[in-house]
């Protein structure tokens, strides 16, 4: 409430302020704008295509009472006034997240070193999101070899560590199991961690066990892994066979609770029975183009074609073995995989799933996930700021939007 009470005043001041100083050449329309800071209620207002230039000033009075940051960089300080001209009213942005990435590791391989998500040696941990504006990430349970004998009380086990780091941290981090808790998580500027398991072997075949994850906070689930396990084959089995009869099962059960099925790591055929059995948008969190970079593990045209049939999302993996055949990638070489998914109508359809945390080098001068800054200038450098924040969060949120608003 609020949050209404604020953006309706601001509303009111903007318009007040147009009108009394008359001045016609600027204000087509009144919008609200977006600050972050106190005022982070109203994350919502100025969209990219926003310039604040000279025109009409908000005058002494307002509500804002902090240093406070428009969120194209510019800065209103208390007591002063600001000048703005909105050149572009269409379609705003409903909620500002910084990034939105589909996949990493972090939270196995935090635990079996025996480090916290606060703060680590690992390419990403809540101290480091805190530099990014309402991130989103999602947090994947891998399980090694070794437990596979006893994988569900395992992904268990990593869950209570995940809980307990996200009890030590609730003032800066949530869990986020829906579209509401991601905005709600956005407005007080937190971040957003969603949990995953890679790989379905610690449902080991009960269906119960799927409703389970679900109350546990899953909501997203690799089915495979590279490995074969109840649910189908993953890529490195080099099979044919499509999905078991648990995995056709599961995907009816995921597709009723809303868990997200993800396709990354699956063979074809598994691919193809999650595309036709599914009713709901599916993802491929961490794969990249195979026409670009041969790879079993990146994705062929039909597949890409298809996820973007559905209104599925494809994770821009930062491995160098899936971007480029040099074994030296430079952070540019994702460039041709943005391109060519473009080329396939799939510009709505890119997101990141960088893999921290899960792979073994990382492309040169991209260090940790504070390295997706660059990233994201070096999108927008290639092709431009609309492109690169639509692949940083905007399309992500609208998988989102689409996957779990119009759930029942
Ligand atoms: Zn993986």
């Amino acid at each position: 409430m609020k949050k209404i009470i604020f953006v309706l005043f601001i509303f009111t001041a903007l318009f007040f302020v147009g009108y009394f100083i008359g001045n016609d050449s600027a204000v087509p329309g009144i919008m609200p704008i977006a600050l972050e800071g106190d005022i982070a209620a109203s994350l919502d207002i100025v969209n990219d295509e926003s310039t604040i230039t000279d025109g009409s000033t908000i005058a002494d009075g307002s509500t804002i009472t902090d240093e406070s940051t428009i969120t194209d960089g510019s800065t209103i300080t208390n007591g002063h006034t600001i000048d703005y001209e909105i050149t572009d009213t269409a379609d705003p942005t409903p909620i500002l997240f910084e990034f939105i990435d589909a996949h990493a590791d972090t939270i196995t391989r935090a635990m079996e070193t025996g480090q916290s998500l606060f703060r680590n040696s690992l390419h990403l941990d809540f101290e480091r999101l805190m530099d990014f504006n309402a991130p989103v990430q999602i947090f994947a349970i891998w399980c090694s070899d070794r437990y596979l004998g006893s994988a569900f009380e395992y992904a268990n086990m990593v869950i209570d560590f995940f809980e307990r780091e996200l009890a030590e941290n609730s003032d800066i981090v949530e869990l986020a199991l829906s579209l509401e808790d991601l905005e709600r998580n956005a407005a007080n500027n937190k971040i957003s961690a969603i949990l995953a398991l890679e790989g379905g072997e610690p449902l080991e075949g009960k269906i119960e066990n799927v409703d389970h994850f679900y109350n546990r906070g899953v909501r997203l689930i690799g089915f495979t892994w590279n490995r074969e396990n109840e649910l189908g084959l993953g890529v490195g089995t080099g099979s044919d066979k499509g999905l078991k009869p648990f995995g056709i099962e599961c995907v009816k059960r995921m597709n009723e609770l809303g868990i997200i099925i993800d396709v990354s790591h699956l063979n074809e055929a598994g691919f193809w029975d999650v595309h036709h059995l599914s009713n709901k948008p599916y993802i491929a969190s961490h794969s990249n183009v195979f026409s670009i970079t041969p790879n079993r593990r990146n994705l062929k045209d039909d597949q890409i074609e298809a996820i973007v049939e559905k209104g599925g999302v494809i994770g821009m993996n930062l491995f160098p073995d899936y971007l480029s055949t040099t074994k030296s990638a430079r952070i540019t070489e994702i460039m041709p995989h943005i391109r060519y998914l473009i080329s396939l109508g799939a510009e709505g359809n890119i997101v990141l799933g960088c893999d921290l945390d899960g792979v073994p080098t990382l492309p040169y001068e991209f260090t940790d996930v504070t390295s997706l800054k660059t990233m994201s200038k070096r999108i927008a450098d290639e092709f431009d700021e609309y492109i690169a924040s639509a692949i940083m969060s905007e399309n992500f949120y609208d998988f989102f939007v689409r996957f779990w608003g119009t759930a029942d």
